[in-house]
């Protein structure tokens, strides 16, 4: 059935195949970062594609994604990165989940809900290194390693810090942070440590310790942007032309008649626009593909279709209802990204409910 819509194409075998990799390149046990449903790629095919390939540890930002992951799953150890907020310990206990210790103050909270459960509640600390987010910080790391009693109520399994940096190989924050990380968690040596993120995986070696923590990279995105990409691409994305048009010299298109034709073409307009997640800055700036050959994107993206000049292309020309490539073998989420002066991530986690998500 035509539904007028583009199709997301969701490659699991290449998410499995980018997890395998991942896992042959370290003695770290690779956890899944699944958050913000799984970067837009889809949380329950995502983490049971996971699972297959033997992943025992995942990451959400949220409590109530951590709800969501435990319909999928009861047992598999789930962290919650942004760890706790007052109100929402009983549900994150009752569900199994593991929040992230942030601060001092969730530390306390935690060990105080911790007891009047009485039993022992897990917890990943997380400290700050440098990139001044999340994490407890330097002085409160100082406080709580002076007086370590008040994790007797908490099971505390891993230890972490997260890299501002990793992307840009040679920035000082890079060693600076894993310098911090060394030093903090060598004061926990019977607990778990993890350090790195998709990039960071792809840096040193001794930064990897017990567990990365990879979510971008799963998921076909470039990690080192310095050299080709060393993963495989999980997600394309086609989309149809609705309408095709013959437009003159001096004649406009789209909302503020923003784009001014210098000569006579072809325009289509796709059933795309930026309540799909085609960004509004991509306006003027990207391309789609048809055959391989570049069509920009003229005139604003508006919220259900935007339009591409057809009047350079050679060869047999598209019809409505052909499909223009948005993402594919002509054009990366990295590319794509860079073409609205966003990162991937942001083209990933953008990405609307209105395609024919096709898993295969
Ligand atoms: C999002 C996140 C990750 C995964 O980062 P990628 O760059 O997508 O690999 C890892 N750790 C933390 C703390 C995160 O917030």
């Amino acid at each position: 059935m035509q539904t007028q819509a583009g199709v997301l194409k969701i490659d699991l075998s290449a998410l499995k195949s980018n997890y395998k990799q991942f896992q042959s390149m370290t003695s770290a046990h690779v956890a899944g970062v699944v958050k913000a449903n799984a970067y837009g790629i889809g949380l329950e095919r995502v983490v049971r594609s996971l699972l297959d390939e033997g992943c025992r540890q995942f990451f959400v930002a949220t409590v109530g994604e951590g709800l969501a992951l435990r319909k999928i799953n009861f047992n598999v150890p789930v962290g919650i990165l942004g760890g706790i907020l007052p109100g929402a310990e009983s549900e994150c206990l009752h569900a199994n989940l593991t929040p992230v210790l942030n601060s001092l103050e969730m530390v306390h909270r935690w060990a105080a809900f911790a007891k009047t459960q009485g039993q022992k509640c897990q917890a990943i600390l997380q400290f700050c290194t440098g990139m001044n987010r999340l994490g407890l910080g330097a002085d409160e790391i100082e406080t709580l390693t002076a007086d370590l009693s008040v994790l007797d109520g908490l099971d505390i399994q891993i230890v972490m810090s997260h890299f501002a940096c990793a992307d840009e190989k040679d920035h000082w924050l890079n060693q600076e942070q894993a310098k911090r990380f060394a030093e903090i968690a060598g004061r926990f040596p019977l607990v778990q440590k993890s350090l790195c993120n998709s990039s960071g995986l792809f840096r040193d070696k001794a930064w990897h310790y017990d567990l990365v923590r990879p979510g971008y990279a799963l998921y076909g995105g470039n990690p080192t942007p310095e050299t080709d990409n060393p993963v495989c691409p999980v997600v394309s994305l086609d989309v149809p032309i609705l309408q095709i048009r013959n437009v003159k010299k001096g004649e406009v298109i789209g909302y503020g008649a923003s784009h001014v034709f210098e000569r006579d073409t072809q325009v289509a307009t796709l059933a795309m626009g930026y309540a799909d997640g085609f960004l509004r800055a991509h306006s003027g700036q990207a391309k789609l593909f048809w055959r391989g050959q570049a069509c920009p994107v003229i005139g604003r993206v508006s919220m259900d279709v935007l339009s591409v000049d057809l009047g350079h292309l050679q060869g047999e020309t598209p019809n409505p209802g052909d499909m223009l490539e948005v993402i594919g073998p002509h054009q990366s989420i990295d590319d794509l990204a860079q073409s609205a002066g966003t990162i991937g991530y942001e083209v990933l986690t953008s990405l609307g409910t209105r395609y024919a998500r096709l898993y295969v």
